[in-house]
């Protein structure tokens, strides 16, 4: 609809800054049917397409501009493929993907290559392919059976959650890196424990929790349609929007992380179990920058991709309003550079409400995401996001465990020893300088810095006389 493939960018040229990209290999195309996805009706941004599988010639110039257009000395750069559901183009699209990541390769720099998928089509080939060529896999699985198949099931309401977990036994036998990412909603938000334990126990070390806040804007208010709660007094929405019932709550939302934060100390998992809001809370208390937008000051750095070369500001604000080109017309770093990219990202902390701007959290959740900012501040001012009571109750339940975290991870030790502290500051102010030197962070974790990397590879990395890779 809003772009062509049939040209050449007639001048690549770098971006100034570090950017990712989401890439929807077959658009928004799906075999399977979840009822609160919020891409299966992007197909309505293209009513003329037939087929939504990106072309040989698309995948070159995307790839060619993605490796080339980062900024000069960008280490490592990261393929995202997600959907629709990307396993739907087959291997041999990603065995192409792989020929022409070789092909335009830059000196210095490591490609990496992350896949999203409902893990249904997984099979032996997949799993002898995905482990040859090192792909990190993401599994989205919702808990146990009965609650996966609630929400997630095939065109004929049929629950996915056998195939999903044939899919993880797929990734197990075959040796493939994955993590799991869980949608949170109003169901299985009452149930965190189970859901901690049970993703424990199907081997994932790697969570990630998504809350799931579906609205949408009616020009007709107070009429409940196909799920549709209207505003009132008691969620404070501002007019005009409605959500749907299936959306977590925001209370619910942060009981639920709460919970499972509580579980993963009694547990004693720190160091064992990464969950991604935890990771990212420590990162930010150590004073690294966040590696998620959503808790970012400004946002922007990682659009979407469509199947045809269409990039648009963000995987959750794809449609015209925030489409910046195609591929085959201007190159993808002078999208990443535009005045429009640029005012998206920035729109993040501008926008903020007074009440945000006076939060003692601010520096943790900048306002989150921007498409959630739908309810009124108590003082009636616009753009508070309808996730803002669950944030708070996270941060100020967990902040002051991570600050002690953060201060034995300073000290040299592990964060899991957090409850020695006060035998380990004995300890640190006895120690030697030499001793002092010597840190002891668990090698093998993700560094805090919020790179995604084992600390040894990243900020604890020891090579002989080399700076960090
Ligand atoms: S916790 Fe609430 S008030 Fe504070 S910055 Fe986040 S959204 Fe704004
Ligand atoms: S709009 Fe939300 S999801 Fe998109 S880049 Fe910004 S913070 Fe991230």
């Amino acid at each position: 609809m809003f772009g062509h493939t049939d040209s050449q960018v007639k001048h690549p040229r770098s971006a100034k800054e570090v950017f990712h990209m989401l890439a929807k290999p077959i658009g928004p195309v799906c075999n399977i049917d979840c009822a609160y996805c919020f891409y299966l009706d992007k197909t309505k941004l293209y009513p003329e397409t037939k087929s939504f599988k990106m072309n040989e010639a698309t995948l070159e110039q995307y790839v060619q501009q993605y490796i080339q257009g980062q900024p000069a000395g960008t280490p490592e750069v990261t393929f995202g493929w997600q959907g629709g559901e990307p396993t739907m183009m087959g291997i041999p699209f990603f065995e192409n993907v792989l020929k022409y990541q070789k092909k335009h390769h830059r000196q210095g720099m490591a490609i990496k290559n992350a896949l999203q998928t409902n893990g249904t089509l997984l099979n032996d080939n997949w799993g002898k392919f995905l482990h040859e060529h090192n792909f990190l896999l993401g599994i989205s699985i919702d808990g146990p059976e009965a609650i996966h198949n609630i929400f997630r099931y095939d065109k004929k309401q049929r629950g996915t959650f056998k195939q999903v977990m044939q899919g993880i036994e797929i990734c197990q036998k075959h040796e493939v890196e994955f993590n799991t990412l869980t949608v949170v909603q109003s169901h299985n938000g009452d149930y965190p424990i189970l859901i901690y334990d049970f993703l424990k126990e199907i081997g994932s070390t790697f969570f990630q929790f998504i809350p799931i806040v579906e609205h949408s804007f009616q020009q007709e208010s107070g009429k409940e349609t196909d799920g549709m709660i209207f505003p009132n007094q008691e969620n404070a929405l501002q007019p005009g929007f409605a959500v749907h019932q299936r959306s977590v709550g925001s209370e619910q939302f942060g009981g639920f992380l709460n919970q499972i934060f509580d579980r993963w100390l009694e547990k004693n998992d720190i160091g064992e179990i990464f969950v991604r809001d935890f990771e990212m809370m420590l990162g930010l208390v150590m004073g690294f920058p966040s590696a998620t937008c959503v808790n970012s000051e400004t946002c922007g750095h990682a659009p979407a991709i469509e199947h045809n070369g269409d990039l648009y500001s963000c995987d959750h604000f794809v449609d015209s309003e925030y489409f910046l080109g195609n591929t085959s017309e201007r190159s993808l770093a002078e999208m990443m550079d535009s005045p429009q990219q640029t005012k998206f990202g920035t729109d993040k902390r501008d926008s903020l409400p007074q009440f945000c701007l006076d939060c003692d959290f601010l520096k943790y959740c900048w306002g989150a995401c921007p498409k959630d900012r739908i309810k009124f501040t108590p003082q009636k001012e616009k753009g508070l996001n309808y996730l803002c009571e669950g944030y708070q109750a996270f941060y100020s339940h967990t902040e002051p465990y991570f600050q002690k975290m953060a201060e034995c991870l300073r000290m040299g030790y592990l964060a899991k020893d957090w409850k020695k502290l006060e035998k380990l500051k004995r300890a640190a102010r006895k120690a030697s300088p030499a001793q002092k030197q010597q840190v002891r962070v668990g090698r093998n974790v993700t560094c805090p810095c919020g790179s995604g990397k084992k600390y040894k590879k990243c900020c604890g990395y020891r090579g002989e006389g080399m700076a960090k890779p």
